[in-house]
């Protein structure tokens, strides 16, 4: 398939009637599927209506097929076609954090979308991206949009065009380039089917800033025990790996240094990751930096470039620091530590 690639620019009015707009939504009028930038990631959008839309979508990843994808609408109203009945709580959150990168799992209305989008289940995760590029898209193709990642499936969440390019060219019917998503994290998935709202999956908003808006919520069990098995059905693939292995390491500069230093003396090409108050204590084959740890957001917005960078500078070991469990941080971990296989080194 020859993939178009259509370039936009986020920054104009009326976007939604911009040519390269309508083409890509003309697209997802026609059941193919069109990758698009998100505040988030980069996501691959299709028809959330088509069978044959959303195959094409797990196809072009390679998705296993009991893995759902999010619908993403652009107006509130949009909602209630799909859901029969919005918890009181989800009503606040969606007033105070949509659009943005908060997912919400209620119970499916039936009939409605592609049984194969929902992966056959009772339930349906909706969100209201925030990204201007996304809305317009949305609205031009008057549609509900089943997106997840634009990547291969197991790959890093693409934040760059070029990021999908690498992993879609020639699988999908175009991909839309707005330059680098903004959170580079994905949307925090909560379940709120049940009595207490339950985060299933940490994302670019934090448990602290959904507390702040309805009270206590419950987070899966699974995502700190690894004997647990997750609620969410992707949770439980491994994701975002770089080729190299990858190591997490706690502990201070110095040991890792001395990790580094013992692992190059055995000849292997190192790779380190860090940010930029660390990344002079290094000596390494390649030093990767991402963000500052005194800004976890820039962290989270730099993560999967550093880890597709690694695969192009061919290490073939990675160590990494390791960030703390607060705010966004949760969600950088949560990815770091299935990027690693659980591979966690602490310093005795
Ligand atoms: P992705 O869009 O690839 O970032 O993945 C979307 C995430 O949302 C995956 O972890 C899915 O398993 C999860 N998800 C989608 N729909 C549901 C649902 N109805 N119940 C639980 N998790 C869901
Ligand atoms: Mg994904």
């Amino acid at each position: 398939m020859d993939t178009k690639y259509i370039e936009v620019d986020k920054n104009v009015d009326n976007l939604n009637t911009y040519p390269q707009i309508i083409d890509a939504a003309k697209r997802l009028k026609q059941n193919e599927v069109v990758a698009f930038p998100t505040e988030t990631v980069y996501g691959l959008g299709g028809n959330a209506k088509s069978d044959d839309a959303v195959r094409k979508i797990f196809e072009a990843k390679g998705r296993p097929s009991d893995n759902p994808l999010i619908i993403h609408i652009s107006e509130l109203e949009q909602i209630h076609e799909f859901v029969d009945a919005v918890p009181e709580k989800a009503r606040t959150l969606m007033k105070t954090f949509w659009p943005g990168p908060l997912t919400i799992i209620f119970q499916k209305k039936e009939g409605v979308l592609s049984e194969i989008a929902t992966a056959g289940l009772s339930t349906v995760a909706i969100r209201m991206p925030e990204h201007p590029v996304a809305l317009a898209l949305i609205q031009a193709s008057g549609l509900p949009i089943a997106a997840p990642s634009a990547n291969r499936s197991g790959r890093p969440s693409p934040t760059t065009a070029e990021h999908v390019w690498e992993d879609l060219n020639g699988r999908v019917s175009a991909i839309v380039d707005a330059g680098p998503t903004g959170i580079g994290v994905e949307s925090t998935v909560l379940d709120c089917t049940g009595e207490l709202p339950q985060i299933l999956r940490p994302g670019g908003v934090t448990k602290e800033q959904i507390e702040a808006e309805i009270g206590i919520v419950k987070v899966d069990p699974a995502l700190t025990n690894q004997e647990e098995a997750p609620k969410s059905p992707g949770m439980k693939y491994t994701h975002y790996a770089p080729d190299a292995p990858l190591f997490l390491v706690k502990g201070g500069r110095e040991y890792i240094q001395q990790l580094i230093s013992d692992k190059k003396n055995e000849g292997f090409r190192v790779g380190v990751l860090t940010t930029e108050e660390n990344r002079a204590y290094y000596t390494s084959d390649f030093v990767q930096v991402c963000g500052r740890r005194s800004q976890l957001e820039t962290v989270a917005s730099g993560l999967y470039d550093a880890l597709r960078s690694f695969n192009k500078a061919d290490v073939e070991i990675i160590f990494s620091e390791v960030f703390e469990n607060k705010g966004v941080g949760v969600a950088i971990m949560n990815r770091l530590l299935k990027a690693a296989g659980h591979k966690v080194i602490t310093e005795a």
